[in-house]
């Protein structure tokens, strides 16, 4: 089956109780047991449940991968491949990386004695130097947050997959519709279900999706024994979220290209961050590993302080300010205060993250009212 067919069917079938064409919202902590350990493959929600089972297939088919685990974020969903190390391994990454990644990593599980490297993964080559016995994770994100860089995912994996290094991919920003890692040489792909997946910025919810069984049976352990698991309510939303995925990323694309080129002429307007101009370091494998270029674009204010940014932040009508992004509508954010506030001042300038950027999720209303917007909110 081809993208929109899967995401429209994918994992789903009528009920078979009632014919129901939409999958039932199963809200039940528990099932019935005819006698013990004698179900219908239902036992506890924590580990199973028909709503987030019908999800997970879906989401697994959307990454061509044959596993899916929904967790109750992003973040647990991360936590969970984590939890995979043990004391002493060690874990390279980006250094342009999620900040509530970064934060995990640094302040969390850096005092589980896992090791963390962060590494500038524009040139997969600077991997090398990080790599020896102990390295058992490489974990990295493409594009980048907020600065839209692009890693080449199959040059990474050749040199994790020589070096027997596991490789996962947080897919968040591109999502299924644009890229897909486990085609690429990843083996664990992660996203933010909370961003374009569920799409509509109602739901708070991540998933792992794989193909190694021993590997999915390890994570299952992880994703059971530790609990945190989505319920279904939320399940039934993002697999009616997901229904629409491929339209709102056509969408989001082709407002994304506009806006890019607007703010890339317009006076008041230095950087502009978005992979698809042909000037973008790594636009050649943006182009040869994405299916079009997303609709998440950064830029900086010429000659702008803190207080300028904050002032032109405030003045948009119809992208709202806020953290998040991925939904139907537009946002803006700044990174500095809001979602990358948990990174320290010198990393985070290191790699472009500066008081006058502004970073914009390009939803999917009309191009003249976004454009409208920027127009007003940058004089
Ligand atoms: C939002 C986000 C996360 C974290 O996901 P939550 O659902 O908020 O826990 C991880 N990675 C990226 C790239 C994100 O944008």
């Amino acid at each position: 089956m081809k993208f929109a067919t899967k995401a429209i069917h994918a994992g789903q079938e009528p009920d078979p109780s009632t014919g129901a064409v939409m999958t039932p919202i199963y809200q039940t902590s528990t099932y019935w047991q005819k006698s013990p350990g004698d179900h219908q493959g239902y036992e506890y929600s924590r580990g199973t449940n028909p709503t987030r089972k019908a999800l997970e297939n879906c989401l697994a088919s959307l990454e061509n991968a044959k596993f899916a685990l929904a967790f109750s974020s992003g973040m647990s969903a991360t936590e969970a491949v984590i939890k995979l190390m043990k004391p002493g391994d060690e874990v390279i990454t980006g250094n342009d990386l999620y900040g509530g990644s970064f934060r995990m990593f640094t302040r969390i599980f850096a005092h589980y004695g896992i090791v963390f490297h962060f590494v500038d993964l524009s040139t997969p080559q600077n991997v090398n130097k990080y790599i020896n016995s102990n390295t058992k994770l490489i974990w990295l994100e493409t594009p980048t947050n907020p600065t839209m860089q692009i890693v080449d995912i199959m040059g990474v994996s050749a040199i994790a997959k020589a070096n027997n290094i596991m490789l996962a991919v947080d897919n968040t920003f591109a999502s299924p519709y644009l890229q897909n890692p486990i085609n690429l040489g990843a083996d664990i792909v992660m996203h933010s279900v909370t961003k374009y997946l569920g799409g509509h910025s109602d739901v708070v919810m991540g998933a792992l999706m794989l193909n190694d069984e021993v590997l999915y049976k390890q994570l299952w352990f992880i994703y059971n024994a530790c609990g945190a698991t989505p319920g279904p309510m939320d399940s039934f939303l993002v697999l009616r979220g997901i229904k629409t995925l491929h339209l709102r990323m056509k969408a989001h694309c082709e407002n994304g290209r506009e806006v890019a080129r607007y703010l890339k002429t317009h006076p008041a307007i230095d950087k502009v961050y978005w992979p698809g101009f042909s000037d973008h370091p790594n636009h050649s494998i943006a182009k040869k590993q994405m299916r079009d270029f997303g609709g998440m674009i950064s830029f900086t204010l010429k000659d702008a302080d803190l207080q300028k940014t904050f002032n032109v932040a405030s003045k948009f009508k119809v992208f709202t300010l806020a953290e998040s992004l991925g939904g139907v509508e537009s946002l803006v954010n700044h990174p500095v205060t809001m979602t990358h506030a948990s990174i320290p001042k010198e990393s985070r300038e290191a790699v472009g993250v500066v008081d006058n950027l502004l970073r914009l999720s390009v939803g999917v209303e009309d191009i003249e009212d976004l454009l409208n917007d920027l127009d007003q909110a940058l004089k």
